[in-house]
């Protein structure tokens, strides 16, 4: 059965060269206000596996960043620091332009991105400046590298496709959480990179960044929590918040309650909304449609808590809870904070 799918899905990008010697991995490390994300340790370590089933070492490209050195710590043991301040603020064409640059300097073949919104953006680009093949939603380690074979996410993380990609140059971006973070000491070489800048980098850029302060975001949180309409109104929304607070986690929402305005757009998540892939994502009083659930499927453990025993959501549900939310959330964020008060 599984042969059969993934014969079905093997995708094969257009071949010119293949198995040429390939120098350095690249990967790109995201940070904001000079600390690295998570997603660039994750990006770091898969480079670290790639680099070693191909008998290379990794470089970094970092932008702004406080503390190079330590990507040492998931295995790379270069680091091309990028310090420029028109460059403080993520610019797809301009990140794209620096990380072509690296990657001809480093004689890179394959490079690693996380599949951040962010990456997803300069992807294309780079990929098209290198005339190379674009992989995202990649779960897992290369199958192999001669042919080069990741597995990624398709049909909304409903299914798997094997994708070999055989153009010289190869992107691979990694879904988040699916590959995971992984220690891999050694010390890291940190070297200044400054390519100069067409202008033509800059004909778009961000002027003002207004970012929501001091609460975990969507794409970082290793646990969501999520209401749907089922919590009637945006006044119930204190209990959903509470939940996350205890839990460090980030808030989200289905579709219908950030367009009625109960919560900010930013928390919309599903098919049309943000992708999750969060450890853990708790849904309250969400009915889980298709498109809710094709946002959030590439979660690893998901909770429902619902009071209609036949609300789809329980069949994609890893733990269920039947029961009427405003009675079930109070008695759980006070069963957790006797938990923690027990426990630290
Ligand atoms: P409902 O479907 O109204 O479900 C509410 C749930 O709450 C019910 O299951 C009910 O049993 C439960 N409930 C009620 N009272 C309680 C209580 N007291 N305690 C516990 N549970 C209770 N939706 C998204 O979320 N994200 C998307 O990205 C998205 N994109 C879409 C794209 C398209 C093209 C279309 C057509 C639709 C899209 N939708 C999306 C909408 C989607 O089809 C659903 O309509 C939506 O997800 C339903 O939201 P809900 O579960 O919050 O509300």
């Amino acid at each position: 059965m599984w042969e059969n799918w993934s014969n079905y899905c093997t995708t094969k990008q257009k071949s010119s060269k293949q198995d040429q010697e390939i120098m350095s991995v690249l990967v790109y490390t995201e940070s904001l206000k000079g600390k690295f994300k998570k997603n660039a340790f994750e990006a770091a370590s898969y480079a670290h596996k790639v680099a070693q089933d191909l008998g290379t070492t990794v470089t970094a490209v970092s932008f702004n960043a406080e503390d190079d050195a330590s990507l040492g710590t998931y295995g790379v043991s270069k680091v091309l620091r990028v310090s420029d301040g028109s460059l403080a603020t993520f610019n797809a064409k301009a990140y794209a332009e620096v990380l072509a640059e690296a990657a001809k300097a480093e004689g890179a073949k394959v490079i690693i991105l996380s599949s951040s919104a962010d990456s997803k953006f300069l992807a294309p680009i780079l990929t098209a400046k290198l005339t190379a093949g674009y992989v995202p939603n990649v779960v897992a380690a290369p199958e192999s590298t001669s042919p080069f074979v990741v597995k990624r996410t398709a049909f909304s993380n409903k299914g798997f496709a094997m994708t070999e990609i055989s153009s010289d140059v190869k992107i691979i971006g990694v879904s988040s959480n699916a590959f995971g973070v992984a220690e891999n000491n050694i010390s890291a070489s940190v070297e200044d990179f400054g390519p100069s800048l067409s202008d033509k980098a800059f004909a778009v850029k961000s002027v003002e960044v207004d970012r929501v302060v001091g609460k975990a975001t969507i794409a970082d949180a290793d646990i969501v929590v999520s209401g749907g309409r089922g919590l009637k109104g945006p006044e119930n929304w204190g209990m959903v918040e509470e939940l996350a607070d205890v839990l460090g986690a980030a808030t989200a929402c289905s579709k219908p309650v950030s367009d009625m305005g109960w919560r900010p757009h930013s928390e919309h998540v599903g098919q049309t909304g943000k992708p999750v892939a969060s450890n853990l994502y708790i849904a309250i009083g969400i009915s889980g449609a298709i498109q809710h659930l094709a946002g959030i499927n590439a979660s690893k453990v998901k909770v429902v808590i619902n009071n209609d025993p036949e609300a789809p959501f329980f069949k994609a549900a890893d733990y269920g809870i039947v029961g009427d939310a405003f009675e079930v959330v109070p008695e759980l964020i006070e069963k957790l904070k006797e938990f923690k008060a027990q426990n630290t």
